[in-house]
C-alpha cells in the first residue's frame, strides 16, 4: 500500500501544525508543517487544510445491532404522553404494510402518569396485529392483548402486558417485524454514522443470548464494508449458564471477545439491585437478574479459558456482589482487565474495592444528564454519590467512557460535553477535556487489550484518528457539540472514503 500523507493538521495537544505520514495502515511519521518538512515524493496527498486531529473516539460499549434496530422500528424516545405514542403506532399501522407495531426507546416517566402501558392501553393501537413497546433501557416493556393471546407463558407471568427483565426473552424480536435486507441497510448506515462523527473503535454487545444465529454472518459481511474499522463482540451466553458456551470465544487468534453478564436491571425499570428499598418503592430493592453461583462459575469459566468478563452493575447490591465473588476467584492484579458496565450507585468504599482488584469501569457519562430526574426519585439521599465517574477516575479506577446505544445517541462530542458538566449541580464530578478524552481513546482502548495499538497518535500505532475544524479543547460544554468531523481515519482509511 502506497503512503498516504495527512497535511496541515493541527494534533492534540501540540500547537503545531504538522503532517501525519501513514503506511500500511500505521502512523509512519509526524513531521513540522514547515520548510523541513520531507517532499513525500509518490505519497497520496490529503490535505486536512488546517484541521484538528484526535485519537479515533472508541465507544466502549454500545449495541451496534439493536441501534440499526431502533432505526427501523418506532422511536418512541420523544412520546410525552400515552396518547401520542397510540396516535403514532396507529398512523404506523394505517400506513399499510406492517407487520405489527415494535417501538423503542419509551421513556414513560416523561408522563403525566409516569406508568409503562399495559395491555388494554395498547389494544388502542390495534387488537389483531402484534404492539411491543420496549422501555429506553431495554428491561422493560409492553406488550398488546394479540402478543400475550400469541405467547401463552408470558399471559402467565405478565398478565397486565407489562413485561420484565429474563422475560422479555420471550418476546418476539424486532427483526421478526423486518427484513435482512432492512437490517442490513440500517446497519451500514449506523456505521456511517459513527464514521461521521469520528468513531474509530466499538465493543459492543449483539451476540449470544439477545442475538440470533445468522447475526455473526450478518455483521460480519457488513463490517467487511468498513475496512479498518474496529469490532470487539461483547458476548452475552445464554441462561441457564453453560461453560461450554465461552469455549467457542476462547478459540480465536488474536483479541478475544469479552463475555458479557448482567447482574441487574436499570434504574428507571425499579430493577437496578439495591442494598436498600427505593425511595420511592419501599417494596422493591430490584432484582437480581443473575445468581451468585451462576456469576462465580461465569468467572471461574472465563479464568481458565482467558476471557475478559464485563458485568452489568447499576445498583450497589449488584456491584458489592460482583466484587466479593472477584475478591475471591480472581488475581488481585486482573490481567484479564474484568470490567463492571454502568456502576452508578456507588459509594468510596465500593470505588476503593473496585480499585483493590484493578477493576475497569465503563461508564456513560450521558446518563448523569438524561437519568438525572428519574435518579433523584429512585435513589433519594443515595444520588449525592451516584454517577460517581469521576471520583473512580480520582481514585485510580481505570474508566472508559460509552453511550450504551441505542440508550444514548453514538455521537462522542455529546458524551465529551457530558462529561465536562458532570452531575448536574455537582461541579466537582465534572472532567477536564484532557481527561474525557483519556477516558474515550486511551482508556477504552486498553479494557480493549489495544492500548499498545492505538488510542494515541504516535509513530508505530494505527492510523486511528479523527480531524474536526476546531480545536475541541478551547470550546467550553456548551459549544462543544458545535463542532464538525471532517474525517476519519481507520487504520489509514480514510472516511467519508476520498476516490
Ligand atoms: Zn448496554
Amino acid at each position: 500500500m502506497a503512503h498516504t500523507v495527512f497535511k496541515n493538521v493541527f494534533i492534540h495537544p501540540a500547537a503545531r501544525r504538522s503532517h501525519i505520514l501513514v503506511q500500511d495502515g500505521k502512523i509512519e511519521a509526524i513531521d513540522p508543517a514547515d520548510d523541513h518538512a520531507p517532499d513525500y515524493e509518490g505519497a497520496k496527498v490529503i490535505d486536512l487544510d488546517g484541521a484538528f486531529v484526535y485519537p479515533g473516539f472508541r465507544d466502549a460499549h454500545c449495541h451496534l445491532l439493536s441501534t440499526a434496530e431502533a432505526a427501523l422500528g418506532l422511536d418512541a424516545s420523544n412520546f410525552k404522553s400515552l396518547d401520542s405514542l397510540i396516535e403514532a403506532g396507529r398512523q404506523a399501522i394505517a400506513s399499510g404494510g406492517v407487520k405489527g407495531i415494535y417501538a423503542k426507546r419509551l421513556n414513560e416517566t416523561h408522563f403525566a402518569h409516569p406508568v409503562m402501558p399495559k395491555a388494554e392501553d395498547l389494544d388502542r393501537i390495534s387488537e389483531d396485529l402484534p404492539v411491543i413497546v420496549v422501555r429506553v433501557c431495554g428491561h422493560l416493556a409492553s406488550v398488546n392483548s394479540r402478543v400475550l393471546k400469541d405467547i401463552p407463558e408470558l399471559a402467565e407471568r405478565a398478565p397486565d402486558g407489562v413485561v420484565l427483565e429474563n422475560d422479555i426473552d420471550l418476546l418476539p424480536s424486532l427483526r421478526s417485524f423486518f427484513t435482512k435486507d432492512d437490517l442490513h441497510r440500517a446497519l451500514k448506515q449506523t456505521i456511517e454514522y459513527m464514521l461521521s462523527k469520528g468513531i474509530t473503535a466499538i465493543s459492543s454487545n449483539d451476540l449470544g443470548r439477545f442475538g440470533k444465529d445468522e447475526d455473526e454472518a450478518l455483521l460480519d459481511d457488513v463490517l467487511s464494508l468498513f475496512p479498518g474499522f474496529s469490532y470487539r463482540s461483547q458476548y452475552a451466553p445464554h441462561l441457564p449458564f453453560d461453560p461450554k458456551e465461552l469455549e467457542a470465544l476462547a478459540d480465536v487468534d488474536g483479541i478475544k471477545p469479552a463475555v458479557k453478564v448482567f447482574r441487574d436491571g436499570s434504574l428507571g425499570g425499579k430493577t437496578a439491585w439495591l442494598r436498600k428499598p427505593y425511595s420511592d418503592d419501599k417494596q422493591t430493592s430490584g432484582q437480581d437478574t443473575l445468581d451468585d453461583e451462576t456469576h462465580r462459575a461465569v468467572f471461574e469459566t472465563a479464568n481458565r479459558l482467558g476471557l475478559q468478563v464485563m458485568t452489568h452493575a447499576i445498583g450497589d447490591e449488584a456491584l458489592s456482589r460482583t466484587l466479593d465473588i472477584l475478591e475471591s476467584v480472581s488475581d488481585p492484579l486482573n490481567p484479564l482487565r474484568h470490567a463492571i458496565v454502568h456502576a452508578q450507585v456507588t459509594d468510596d468504599r465500593l470505588i476503593s474495592r473496585m480499585r483493590n482488584l484493578a477493576l475497569a469501569a465503563i461508564v456513560q457519562p450521558l446518563f448523569t444528564r438524561s437519568d438525572s430526574k428519574v435518579a433523584k426519585r429512585r435513589l433519594g439521599t443515595r444520588y449525592r454519590k451516584a454517577y460517581d465517574f469521576k471520583q473512580m477516575a480520582n481514585m485510580g479506577v481505570k474508566v472508559a467512557f460509552s453511550s450504551d446505544a441505542p440508550v444514548e445517541p453514538l455521537d462522542p462530542l455529546l458524551t465529551l460535553q457530558a462529561a465536562l458538566r458532570g452531575k448536574p449541580g455537582d461541579s466537582l464530578s465534572a472532567f477536564s477535556f484532557d481527561e474525557a478524552l483519556l477516558h474515550q481513546t486511551k482508556e477504552a482502548a486498553f479494557i480493549d487489550f489495544e492500548e499498545e495499538n492505538t488510542g494515541m497518535l504516535a509513530v508505530g500505532f494505527d492510523a486511528d484518528f479523527a480531524a474536526f475544524d476546531r480545536d475541541l479543547r478551547l470550546q467550553d460544554a456548551r459549544t462543544i457539540s458545535d463542532a464538525k468531523c471532517v474525517m476519519t481515519v481507520t487504520k489509514g482509511h480514510v472516511w467519508p472514503p476520498k476516490s
